[in-house]
Protein backbone atom coordinates (compact mmCIF):
# COMPACT_ATOMS: atom_id res chain seq x y z
CA UNK A 1 0.00 0.00 0.00
CA UNK A 2 1.51 3.28 -0.78
CA UNK A 3 2.10 5.78 2.19
CA UNK A 4 1.71 9.08 2.72
CA UNK A 5 -1.29 10.10 3.71
CA UNK A 6 -1.32 7.04 6.78
CA UNK A 7 -2.50 9.20 9.01
CA UNK A 8 -5.53 11.37 7.39
CA UNK A 9 -8.58 9.64 8.41
CA UNK A 10 -11.86 9.21 5.42
CA UNK A 11 -15.56 8.96 6.27
CA UNK A 12 -17.61 7.21 3.15
CA UNK A 13 -21.18 8.02 3.52
CA UNK A 14 -22.81 5.09 1.76
CA UNK A 15 -21.49 2.10 -0.25
CA UNK A 16 -23.03 1.90 -3.41
CA UNK A 17 -20.22 0.71 -6.38
CA UNK A 18 -19.04 3.86 -6.50
CA UNK A 19 -18.36 4.02 -2.56
CA UNK A 20 -16.46 0.89 -2.58
CA UNK A 21 -14.41 1.74 -5.35
CA UNK A 22 -13.67 5.30 -3.67
CA UNK A 23 -12.48 3.21 -0.28
CA UNK A 24 -10.56 0.64 -2.25
CA UNK A 25 -8.74 3.39 -4.28
CA UNK A 26 -8.01 5.65 -1.04
CA UNK A 27 -7.17 2.56 1.00
CA UNK A 28 -4.22 1.76 -1.61
CA UNK A 29 -3.23 5.55 -1.22
CA UNK A 30 -2.85 5.16 2.36
CA UNK A 31 -5.59 6.51 3.75
CA UNK A 32 -7.31 5.19 6.89
CA UNK A 33 -11.38 4.86 5.61
CA UNK A 34 -14.40 4.14 7.19
CA UNK A 35 -17.68 3.53 5.64
CA UNK A 36 -21.12 4.04 7.06
CA UNK A 37 -23.73 2.58 5.18
CA UNK A 38 -27.64 2.64 6.23
CA UNK A 39 -28.87 -0.27 4.67
CA UNK A 40 -28.35 -3.92 6.29
CA UNK A 41 -25.79 -5.24 2.99
CA UNK A 42 -23.40 -3.15 0.87
CA UNK A 43 -23.72 -2.01 -2.73
CA UNK A 44 -26.43 0.42 -2.44
CA UNK A 45 -29.29 0.08 -5.58
CA UNK A 46 -27.31 -2.96 -6.37
CA UNK A 47 -28.95 -5.09 -3.69
CA UNK A 48 -30.43 -8.09 -3.48
CA UNK A 49 -33.23 -9.76 -2.53
CA UNK A 50 -33.44 -13.42 -1.48
CA UNK A 51 -36.55 -15.19 -0.93
CA UNK A 52 -38.09 -19.13 -1.15
CA UNK A 53 -34.64 -20.18 -2.95
CA UNK A 54 -34.88 -16.81 -5.29
CA UNK A 55 -32.28 -14.52 -5.74
CA UNK A 56 -33.10 -11.17 -7.26
CA UNK A 57 -30.78 -8.17 -8.29
CA UNK A 58 -32.40 -5.38 -7.26
CA UNK A 59 -31.19 -2.69 -9.85
CA UNK A 60 -28.48 -3.16 -12.28
CA UNK A 61 -28.50 -6.43 -14.47
CA UNK A 62 -26.39 -5.72 -17.13
CA UNK A 63 -22.58 -5.71 -16.37
CA UNK A 64 -20.46 -4.02 -19.00
CA UNK A 65 -16.85 -3.41 -19.12
CA UNK A 66 -15.56 -5.57 -17.38
CA UNK A 67 -11.93 -4.23 -18.12
CA UNK A 68 -13.12 -1.36 -15.60
CA UNK A 69 -13.61 -4.05 -12.60
CA UNK A 70 -10.23 -6.08 -13.43
CA UNK A 71 -8.52 -2.92 -13.09
CA UNK A 72 -10.51 -1.85 -9.67
CA UNK A 73 -8.93 -5.81 -8.53
CA UNK A 74 -5.33 -5.33 -10.64
CA UNK A 75 -4.96 -2.37 -8.92
CA UNK A 76 -4.63 -3.83 -5.01
CA UNK A 77 -2.58 -6.29 -7.21
CA UNK A 78 -5.33 -8.85 -6.98
CA UNK A 79 -7.38 -10.99 -9.87
CA UNK A 80 -10.82 -10.52 -10.28
CA UNK A 81 -11.26 -13.67 -11.42
CA UNK A 82 -10.46 -14.90 -8.13
CA UNK A 83 -13.08 -13.30 -6.56
CA UNK A 84 -16.12 -13.24 -8.97
CA UNK A 85 -17.03 -15.56 -11.67
CA UNK A 86 -18.57 -13.84 -14.77
CA UNK A 87 -20.74 -16.07 -16.99
CA UNK A 88 -21.18 -14.70 -20.45
CA UNK A 89 -24.42 -13.68 -21.83
CA UNK A 90 -25.44 -14.21 -25.32
CA UNK A 91 -27.68 -13.31 -27.15
CA UNK A 92 -26.55 -10.12 -25.07
CA UNK A 93 -30.17 -8.29 -25.14
CA UNK A 94 -33.34 -8.78 -27.46
CA UNK A 95 -35.68 -6.38 -28.66
CA UNK A 96 -39.18 -7.07 -29.11
CA UNK A 97 -42.04 -4.99 -31.19
CA UNK A 98 -45.57 -5.24 -31.09
CA UNK A 99 -45.85 -5.95 -34.58
CA UNK A 100 -43.45 -9.33 -34.47
CA UNK A 101 -40.31 -7.38 -35.14
CA UNK A 102 -37.43 -9.08 -33.19
CA UNK A 103 -33.61 -8.07 -32.96
CA UNK A 104 -30.98 -9.74 -30.96
CA UNK A 105 -27.65 -8.31 -29.96
CA UNK A 106 -24.84 -10.23 -29.75
CA UNK A 107 -21.23 -10.22 -29.33
CA UNK A 108 -20.57 -12.48 -31.84
CA UNK A 109 -19.83 -10.70 -35.06
CA UNK A 110 -21.23 -13.63 -37.38
CA UNK A 111 -24.82 -13.07 -35.02
CA UNK A 112 -24.84 -9.63 -35.36
CA UNK A 113 -24.32 -9.44 -38.77
CA UNK A 114 -26.98 -12.01 -40.08
CA UNK A 115 -29.38 -9.91 -37.39
CA UNK A 116 -28.79 -6.56 -39.15
CA UNK A 117 -29.04 -8.22 -42.29
CA UNK A 118 -32.32 -9.91 -41.79
CA UNK A 119 -34.34 -6.20 -40.81
CA UNK A 120 -32.23 -4.24 -43.55
CA UNK A 121 -30.78 -6.44 -46.60
CA UNK A 122 -27.37 -4.85 -47.32
CA UNK A 123 -26.47 -3.85 -43.91
CA UNK A 124 -23.73 -5.62 -42.86
CA UNK A 125 -20.70 -3.68 -44.01
CA UNK A 126 -22.85 -0.64 -42.66
CA UNK A 127 -22.63 -2.65 -39.15
CA UNK A 128 -18.83 -3.18 -39.75
CA UNK A 129 -19.01 0.60 -40.19
CA UNK A 130 -20.59 1.33 -36.87
CA UNK A 131 -18.25 -1.20 -35.05
CA UNK A 132 -15.39 0.91 -36.25
CA UNK A 133 -16.55 4.49 -35.80
CA UNK A 134 -17.51 3.38 -32.66
CA UNK A 135 -14.90 1.94 -31.11
CA UNK A 136 -12.79 5.12 -32.34
CA UNK A 137 -15.47 7.02 -30.31
CA UNK A 138 -14.91 4.54 -27.33
CA UNK A 139 -11.29 5.03 -27.38
CA UNK A 140 -10.82 8.72 -27.76
CA UNK A 141 -13.32 9.27 -24.93
CA UNK A 142 -12.09 6.89 -22.31
CA UNK A 143 -8.38 7.93 -23.16
CA UNK A 144 -9.02 11.68 -23.28
CA UNK A 145 -12.41 12.87 -22.12
CA UNK A 146 -13.66 10.37 -18.92
CA UNK A 147 -11.92 9.58 -16.40
CA UNK A 148 -10.10 13.29 -15.77
CA UNK A 149 -10.99 15.15 -13.24
CA UNK A 150 -10.95 18.46 -14.92
CA UNK A 151 -13.03 21.67 -14.29
CA UNK A 152 -12.33 23.58 -17.01
CA UNK A 153 -14.25 23.10 -19.99
CA UNK A 154 -11.71 23.57 -22.31
CA UNK A 155 -8.97 22.32 -21.43
CA UNK A 156 -11.14 19.32 -20.80
CA UNK A 157 -12.62 19.54 -25.02
CA UNK A 158 -8.76 20.90 -26.04
CA UNK A 159 -7.32 17.51 -25.88
CA UNK A 160 -9.47 16.28 -28.84
CA UNK A 161 -7.84 17.00 -32.04
CA UNK A 162 -9.81 18.94 -34.48
CA UNK A 163 -11.01 15.25 -36.59
CA UNK A 164 -11.59 13.10 -33.12
CA UNK A 165 -14.31 16.39 -32.14
CA UNK A 166 -15.60 16.47 -35.10
CA UNK A 167 -15.98 12.23 -35.01
CA UNK A 168 -17.33 12.43 -31.62
CA UNK A 169 -20.81 12.77 -32.43
CA UNK A 170 -21.87 15.16 -30.09
CA UNK A 171 -22.70 17.68 -32.93
CA UNK A 172 -25.83 15.90 -33.61
CA UNK A 173 -28.58 13.52 -31.87
CA UNK A 174 -27.56 10.09 -30.89
CA UNK A 175 -30.58 9.18 -33.49
CA UNK A 176 -28.90 10.96 -36.52
CA UNK A 177 -25.74 9.30 -35.80
CA UNK A 178 -27.26 5.66 -36.06
CA UNK A 179 -29.07 7.02 -39.46
CA UNK A 180 -25.66 8.10 -40.59
CA UNK A 181 -24.89 3.80 -40.71
CA UNK A 182 -28.75 2.34 -40.55
CA UNK A 183 -31.94 2.91 -42.55
CA UNK A 184 -33.75 0.13 -40.83
CA UNK A 185 -35.82 1.83 -38.22
CA UNK A 186 -36.01 -0.90 -36.01
CA UNK A 187 -32.25 -1.19 -35.38
CA UNK A 188 -31.71 2.59 -34.57
CA UNK A 189 -34.80 1.93 -32.19
CA UNK A 190 -32.78 -0.96 -30.26
CA UNK A 191 -29.46 0.64 -30.30
CA UNK A 192 -30.96 4.20 -29.46
CA UNK A 193 -32.80 2.52 -26.56
CA UNK A 194 -29.91 3.11 -23.92
CA UNK A 195 -31.06 6.97 -23.90
CA UNK A 196 -33.64 5.87 -21.83
CA UNK A 197 -31.19 4.89 -18.79
CA UNK A 198 -28.83 8.32 -19.58
CA UNK A 199 -32.17 10.40 -19.37
CA UNK A 200 -33.01 11.56 -22.77
CA UNK A 201 -33.94 10.38 -25.26
CA UNK A 202 -32.23 9.44 -28.70
CA UNK A 203 -33.53 12.03 -30.43
CA UNK A 204 -31.88 14.79 -28.04
CA UNK A 205 -28.82 13.27 -26.22
CA UNK A 206 -25.61 13.29 -28.02
CA UNK A 207 -24.29 10.54 -30.74
CA UNK A 208 -21.84 10.21 -28.84
CA UNK A 209 -23.51 7.71 -26.89
CA UNK A 210 -23.57 4.73 -29.76
CA UNK A 211 -20.42 3.57 -27.34
CA UNK A 212 -23.06 2.15 -25.16
CA UNK A 213 -24.19 -0.57 -27.66
CA UNK A 214 -21.26 -0.86 -29.03
CA UNK A 215 -19.44 -1.62 -25.91
CA UNK A 216 -22.25 -3.73 -25.11
CA UNK A 217 -21.31 -5.48 -28.70
CA UNK A 218 -17.16 -5.67 -27.82
CA UNK A 219 -16.27 -6.44 -25.16
CA UNK A 220 -19.94 -8.59 -23.95
CA UNK A 221 -22.47 -8.71 -21.39
CA UNK A 222 -21.72 -10.47 -18.40
CA UNK A 223 -23.78 -12.18 -15.40
CA UNK A 224 -21.71 -12.64 -12.27
CA UNK A 225 -21.90 -15.77 -10.51
CA UNK A 226 -24.88 -15.38 -8.02
CA UNK A 227 -26.23 -12.31 -9.38
CA UNK A 228 -24.73 -8.78 -9.85
CA UNK A 229 -24.72 -9.22 -6.29
CA UNK A 230 -21.76 -11.58 -6.28
CA UNK A 231 -19.92 -8.87 -7.80
CA UNK A 232 -20.64 -6.46 -4.84
CA UNK A 233 -20.00 -9.37 -2.48
CA UNK A 234 -16.35 -9.96 -4.76
CA UNK A 235 -15.60 -5.65 -4.05
CA UNK A 236 -16.65 -5.73 -0.51
CA UNK A 237 -14.26 -8.63 0.71
CA UNK A 238 -11.47 -6.87 -1.66
CA UNK A 239 -12.43 -3.96 0.42
CA UNK A 240 -12.16 -5.76 3.87
CA UNK A 241 -9.08 -7.21 3.17
CA UNK A 242 -7.18 -4.18 2.23
CA UNK A 243 -8.73 -3.45 5.98
CA UNK A 244 -11.47 -0.67 5.18
CA UNK A 245 -13.87 -0.70 8.12
CA UNK A 246 -17.53 -1.25 6.92
CA UNK A 247 -20.02 -0.40 9.33
CA UNK A 248 -23.67 -1.35 8.15
CA UNK A 249 -27.25 -0.64 9.32
CA UNK A 250 -25.83 2.70 10.49
CA UNK A 251 -27.42 5.64 8.49
CA UNK A 252 -25.55 9.13 9.23
CA UNK A 253 -28.14 11.55 10.16
CA UNK A 254 -25.87 14.92 9.08
CA UNK A 255 -22.23 15.31 7.80
CA UNK A 256 -20.83 18.09 10.08
CA UNK A 257 -19.62 21.01 9.18
CA UNK A 258 -17.69 23.99 10.92
CA UNK A 259 -17.41 27.42 9.25
CA UNK A 260 -16.89 26.04 5.44
CA UNK A 261 -15.26 23.12 6.19
CA UNK A 262 -16.66 19.11 6.90
CA UNK A 263 -15.41 18.06 9.98
CA UNK A 264 -17.19 14.69 10.32
CA UNK A 265 -20.25 13.04 10.73
CA UNK A 266 -23.45 12.58 12.75
CA UNK A 267 -24.88 8.94 13.14
CA UNK A 268 -28.48 8.36 13.61
CA UNK A 269 -28.06 6.74 17.21
CA UNK A 270 -26.85 10.54 17.95
CA UNK A 271 -23.25 9.68 18.05
CA UNK A 272 -20.29 11.95 16.22
CA UNK A 273 -17.16 10.98 14.78
CA UNK A 274 -14.52 13.65 13.98
CA UNK A 275 -12.71 12.76 10.48
CA UNK A 276 -10.35 14.39 8.39
CA UNK A 277 -12.29 14.05 4.58
CA UNK A 278 -16.11 13.13 4.05
CA UNK A 279 -17.18 11.42 1.15
CA UNK A 280 -20.77 11.24 -0.05
CA UNK A 281 -21.55 8.54 -1.79
CA UNK A 282 -25.88 9.72 -1.74
CA UNK A 283 -27.12 10.91 -4.47
CA UNK A 284 -29.67 13.31 -2.82
CA UNK A 285 -26.55 14.88 -1.05
CA UNK A 286 -24.66 15.51 -4.83
CA UNK A 287 -27.67 17.03 -5.93
CA UNK A 288 -28.80 19.07 -3.01
CA UNK A 289 -24.88 20.68 -3.34
CA UNK A 290 -25.44 22.18 -6.79
CA UNK A 291 -26.58 25.72 -7.00
CA UNK A 292 -29.56 24.12 -9.66
CA UNK A 293 -30.99 20.38 -9.33
CA UNK A 294 -30.21 19.29 -12.54
CA UNK A 295 -32.50 17.39 -15.26
CA UNK A 296 -32.58 14.02 -13.70
CA UNK A 297 -32.82 10.80 -15.53
CA UNK A 298 -36.23 8.70 -15.25
CA UNK A 299 -37.54 7.04 -12.09
CA UNK A 300 -38.52 2.92 -11.83
CA UNK A 301 -41.01 0.95 -11.09
CA UNK A 302 -39.68 -2.95 -10.52
CA UNK A 303 -40.93 -6.05 -9.94
CA UNK A 304 -39.85 -8.89 -8.74
CA UNK A 305 -40.99 -12.01 -9.55
CA UNK A 306 -40.76 -15.70 -7.99
CA UNK A 307 -42.76 -18.21 -10.97
CA UNK A 308 -43.55 -21.13 -11.42
CA UNK A 309 -42.23 -21.53 -14.68
CA UNK A 310 -39.19 -21.99 -16.35
CA UNK A 311 -40.06 -18.65 -18.65
CA UNK A 312 -38.06 -20.76 -21.51
CA UNK A 313 -39.03 -18.93 -24.44
CA UNK A 314 -38.08 -15.71 -22.77
CA UNK A 315 -34.10 -15.20 -22.65
CA UNK A 316 -31.73 -13.64 -20.07
CA UNK A 317 -32.82 -9.97 -21.19
CA UNK A 318 -35.36 -8.70 -23.32
CA UNK A 319 -36.60 -4.80 -23.88
CA UNK A 320 -40.06 -4.35 -24.98
CA UNK A 321 -40.63 -1.52 -27.59
CA UNK A 322 -43.30 0.67 -28.32
CA UNK A 323 -44.99 0.81 -31.71
CA UNK A 324 -44.29 5.15 -31.16
CA UNK A 325 -41.13 5.21 -29.87
CA UNK A 326 -40.73 9.03 -30.04
CA UNK A 327 -43.70 9.35 -28.59
CA UNK A 328 -42.98 7.42 -25.95
CA UNK A 329 -40.09 9.41 -25.21
CA UNK A 330 -41.73 12.44 -25.36
CA UNK A 331 -44.51 11.04 -22.79
CA UNK A 332 -41.68 10.00 -20.53
CA UNK A 333 -38.92 12.66 -20.87
CA UNK A 334 -40.72 15.93 -21.70
CA UNK A 335 -44.28 15.30 -20.16
CA UNK A 336 -43.74 13.71 -17.20
CA UNK A 337 -46.05 11.31 -18.10
CA UNK A 338 -46.96 6.96 -17.38
CA UNK A 339 -46.02 6.46 -21.90
CA UNK A 340 -49.61 4.86 -23.20
CA UNK A 341 -47.68 2.29 -24.88
CA UNK A 342 -45.33 0.97 -22.17
CA UNK A 343 -41.99 0.36 -22.80
CA UNK A 344 -40.15 -2.09 -20.64
CA UNK A 345 -37.18 -4.44 -19.61
CA UNK A 346 -37.65 -7.84 -18.73
CA UNK A 347 -34.67 -9.66 -16.91
CA UNK A 348 -34.35 -13.83 -15.98
CA UNK A 349 -31.01 -14.42 -15.06
CA UNK A 350 -31.73 -17.93 -13.73
CA UNK A 351 -31.83 -18.31 -17.58
CA UNK A 352 -28.17 -17.89 -17.28
CA UNK A 353 -27.26 -19.00 -13.69
CA UNK A 354 -29.96 -21.39 -13.10
CA UNK A 355 -28.76 -21.52 -9.06
CA UNK A 356 -31.02 -17.90 -8.87
CA UNK A 357 -34.39 -20.23 -8.36
CA UNK A 358 -35.44 -23.75 -7.60
CA UNK A 359 -35.43 -25.91 -10.82
CA UNK A 360 -38.41 -25.37 -12.97
CA UNK A 361 -38.88 -22.02 -11.15
CA UNK A 362 -37.55 -18.63 -12.62
CA UNK A 363 -36.65 -15.30 -10.52
CA UNK A 364 -38.18 -12.67 -13.19
CA UNK A 365 -37.30 -8.90 -12.87
CA UNK A 366 -38.98 -6.56 -14.71
CA UNK A 367 -37.98 -2.27 -15.03
CA UNK A 368 -40.85 0.01 -16.05
CA UNK A 369 -39.60 3.72 -16.43
CA UNK A 370 -41.68 6.25 -14.81
CA UNK A 371 -41.83 9.77 -14.18
CA UNK A 372 -39.93 10.74 -11.00
CA UNK A 373 -41.87 11.12 -7.47
CA UNK A 374 -41.89 15.03 -8.20
CA UNK A 375 -43.92 15.19 -11.33
CA UNK A 376 -45.94 11.84 -9.86
CA UNK A 377 -45.82 10.97 -6.68
CA UNK A 378 -48.28 7.60 -6.90
CA UNK A 379 -48.46 4.97 -9.50
CA UNK A 380 -50.78 2.97 -10.66
CA UNK A 381 -48.72 -0.54 -10.00
CA UNK A 382 -51.88 -2.38 -10.48
CA UNK A 383 -52.00 -0.94 -13.75
CA UNK A 384 -48.83 -1.18 -14.89
CA UNK A 385 -48.48 -4.98 -14.20
CA UNK A 386 -51.75 -5.54 -16.11
CA UNK A 387 -50.01 -3.74 -18.94
CA UNK A 388 -46.63 -6.32 -18.52
CA UNK A 389 -49.13 -8.90 -19.00
CA UNK A 390 -50.90 -7.94 -21.81
CA UNK A 391 -47.61 -7.23 -23.86
CA UNK A 392 -46.12 -10.51 -23.12
CA UNK A 393 -49.15 -12.38 -23.74
CA UNK A 394 -49.52 -10.28 -27.04
CA UNK A 395 -46.06 -12.35 -27.38
CA UNK A 396 -47.45 -15.66 -26.37
CA UNK A 397 -44.23 -15.75 -24.29
CA UNK A 398 -45.91 -18.45 -21.78
CA UNK A 399 -45.71 -16.34 -18.62
CA UNK A 400 -48.97 -15.68 -16.96
CA UNK A 401 -49.68 -13.47 -13.82
CA UNK A 402 -51.17 -17.18 -12.36
CA UNK A 403 -47.64 -18.13 -12.40
CA UNK A 404 -46.63 -15.23 -9.57
CA UNK A 405 -46.18 -17.74 -6.32
CA UNK A 406 -45.20 -14.38 -4.36
CA UNK A 407 -44.13 -10.43 -5.94
CA UNK A 408 -42.28 -7.74 -4.71
CA UNK A 409 -42.54 -4.21 -6.00
CA UNK A 410 -40.56 -0.83 -5.36
CA UNK A 411 -41.91 2.36 -6.74
CA UNK A 412 -39.73 5.70 -7.18
CA UNK A 413 -40.68 6.68 -3.78
CA UNK A 414 -39.51 3.28 -2.14
CA UNK A 415 -36.22 3.50 -4.30
CA UNK A 416 -35.92 7.55 -2.44
CA UNK A 417 -36.52 5.87 0.29
CA UNK A 418 -34.31 3.08 0.57
CA UNK A 419 -31.16 4.47 -1.02
CA UNK A 420 -31.72 8.75 -0.68
CA UNK A 421 -31.69 8.98 -4.34
CA UNK A 422 -33.18 12.82 -5.00
CA UNK A 423 -36.09 12.85 -6.42
CA UNK A 424 -36.41 9.04 -6.75
CA UNK A 425 -34.34 9.26 -10.20
CA UNK A 426 -32.97 5.61 -10.83
CA UNK A 427 -30.14 6.41 -12.59
CA UNK A 428 -28.87 9.73 -10.86
CA UNK A 429 -28.35 13.21 -13.16
CA UNK A 430 -29.18 12.87 -16.98
CA UNK A 431 -26.50 12.86 -19.26
CA UNK A 432 -27.39 15.75 -21.67
CA UNK A 433 -24.04 17.38 -23.04
CA UNK A 434 -24.02 20.40 -20.56
CA UNK A 435 -24.72 17.48 -17.59
CA UNK A 436 -21.33 15.89 -18.62
CA UNK A 437 -17.53 16.28 -17.85
CA UNK A 438 -16.69 19.72 -16.41
CA UNK A 439 -20.35 20.62 -16.53
CA UNK A 440 -21.81 17.85 -14.25
CA UNK A 441 -21.86 17.81 -10.12
CA UNK A 442 -18.19 17.71 -9.40
CA UNK A 443 -16.56 15.10 -6.94
CA UNK A 444 -15.85 17.79 -4.52
CA UNK A 445 -17.52 20.56 -2.79
CA UNK A 446 -17.75 23.90 -3.96
CA UNK A 447 -18.92 24.72 -0.40
CA UNK A 448 -17.07 23.04 2.23
CA UNK A 449 -13.67 21.82 2.07
CA UNK A 450 -12.69 18.28 2.94
CA UNK A 451 -16.21 17.70 1.64
CA UNK A 452 -16.10 15.35 -1.46
CA UNK A 453 -18.70 13.10 -3.91
CA UNK A 454 -18.68 9.95 -5.64
CA UNK A 455 -21.95 8.10 -7.20
CA UNK A 456 -23.92 7.94 -10.40
CA UNK A 457 -24.90 12.24 -9.44
CA UNK A 458 -21.08 13.04 -9.96
CA UNK A 459 -18.83 12.56 -12.49
CA UNK A 460 -18.05 10.52 -15.00
CA UNK A 461 -21.68 9.40 -14.26
CA UNK A 462 -24.39 6.68 -13.77
CA UNK A 463 -24.14 2.98 -14.11
CA UNK A 464 -21.65 0.12 -12.53
CA UNK A 465 -18.31 0.77 -14.46
CA UNK A 466 -18.64 4.73 -14.66
CA UNK A 467 -19.53 4.72 -10.90
CA UNK A 468 -16.28 2.81 -10.30
CA UNK A 469 -13.85 4.43 -12.39
CA UNK A 470 -15.64 7.65 -10.53
CA UNK A 471 -14.21 6.43 -7.39
CA UNK A 472 -10.69 6.06 -8.54
CA UNK A 473 -11.19 9.94 -9.57
CA UNK A 474 -12.20 11.19 -6.24
CA UNK A 475 -9.39 8.90 -4.60
CA UNK A 476 -6.99 11.27 -7.45
CA UNK A 477 -8.93 14.45 -6.48
CA UNK A 478 -8.67 13.89 -2.33
CA UNK A 479 -4.74 12.93 -2.93
CA UNK A 480 -4.24 15.62 -5.03
CA UNK A 481 -5.30 18.13 -2.21
CA UNK A 482 -4.38 16.59 1.08
CA UNK A 483 -0.88 16.35 1.43
C1 LIG B 1 -33.43 -0.38 -11.37
C2 LIG B 1 -32.04 -0.02 -11.80
C3 LIG B 1 -31.43 -0.72 -12.82
C4 LIG B 1 -30.12 -0.41 -13.20
N1 LIG B 1 -29.53 -1.15 -14.18
C5 LIG B 1 -28.20 -0.99 -14.43
C6 LIG B 1 -27.52 -1.91 -15.26
O1 LIG B 1 -28.11 -2.86 -15.77
N2 LIG B 1 -26.18 -1.74 -15.44
C7 LIG B 1 -25.49 -0.71 -14.84
O2 LIG B 1 -24.26 -0.62 -15.01
N3 LIG B 1 -26.13 0.18 -14.04
C8 LIG B 1 -27.46 0.06 -13.82
N4 LIG B 1 -28.11 0.91 -12.97
C9 LIG B 1 -27.38 2.07 -12.44
C10 LIG B 1 -26.49 1.68 -11.28
O3 LIG B 1 -27.20 0.87 -10.38
C11 LIG B 1 -26.03 2.92 -10.53
O4 LIG B 1 -25.48 3.88 -11.44
C12 LIG B 1 -24.97 2.60 -9.49
O5 LIG B 1 -25.21 1.39 -8.84
C13 LIG B 1 -24.98 3.75 -8.50
O6 LIG B 1 -23.96 3.57 -7.56
P1 LIG B 1 -23.61 4.72 -6.54
O7 LIG B 1 -22.15 4.62 -6.26
O8 LIG B 1 -24.12 6.04 -7.01
O9 LIG B 1 -24.30 4.33 -5.19
P2 LIG B 1 -25.79 3.97 -4.74
O10 LIG B 1 -26.13 2.65 -5.30
O11 LIG B 1 -26.71 5.09 -4.94
O12 LIG B 1 -25.49 3.77 -3.19
C14 LIG B 1 -25.50 4.82 -2.28
C15 LIG B 1 -25.51 4.19 -0.90
O13 LIG B 1 -25.61 5.22 0.09
C16 LIG B 1 -26.44 4.72 1.13
N5 LIG B 1 -26.96 5.84 1.90
C17 LIG B 1 -27.89 6.76 1.51
N6 LIG B 1 -28.12 7.63 2.51
C18 LIG B 1 -27.32 7.26 3.53
C19 LIG B 1 -27.11 7.76 4.83
N7 LIG B 1 -27.77 8.86 5.27
N8 LIG B 1 -26.25 7.14 5.66
C20 LIG B 1 -25.56 6.05 5.23
N9 LIG B 1 -25.72 5.52 4.00
C21 LIG B 1 -26.59 6.12 3.17
C22 LIG B 1 -27.51 3.95 0.40
O14 LIG B 1 -28.17 3.05 1.25
C23 LIG B 1 -26.69 3.25 -0.68
O15 LIG B 1 -26.21 2.02 -0.23
C24 LIG B 1 -29.42 0.64 -12.55
C25 LIG B 1 -30.04 1.36 -11.53
C26 LIG B 1 -31.34 1.03 -11.15
C27 LIG B 1 -31.97 1.79 -10.02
Amino acid sequence: MAGGHLSKTVCIVGAGFGGLSAAINLRLKGFDVTMYESNATVGGRANIISRDGFTFDTGPSLVNYPWVFEELFAAAGKKLSDYVTLLPVDPTVQFRWRNGTHFHLSSDVKTLLSECERLEPGSGPSLMSFLRDAAGKYDVSFAKLVTRNEDNPLKWISKLNPREMWNSGVWHSLDSELARFFQNQYIREALGSYAMYLGGSPYELPGLFSILSYGEMAMGLWLPKGGVYGLVRGIEKLALELGVRIHTSTPVSEIIKIDSRATGVKLASGETASFDIVVSNVDRDIIADQPKAPRMTPGVVTFYWGVRNAAQKIGHHTIFLPDDNRGAFDQLSKRGIIPTDLPFYVSIPSATDPDLAPPGYSAVFVLVPTPVVSQLPEIAVDRIRSQVFERLTHHNLGLTQSDIIFEEVWTPLEWQRRFGLHDGSAFGAAHTLFQMGPFRAKNYSQRYDGLYYVGAGTTPGTGMPMVVLGGKMTAERIASRVH
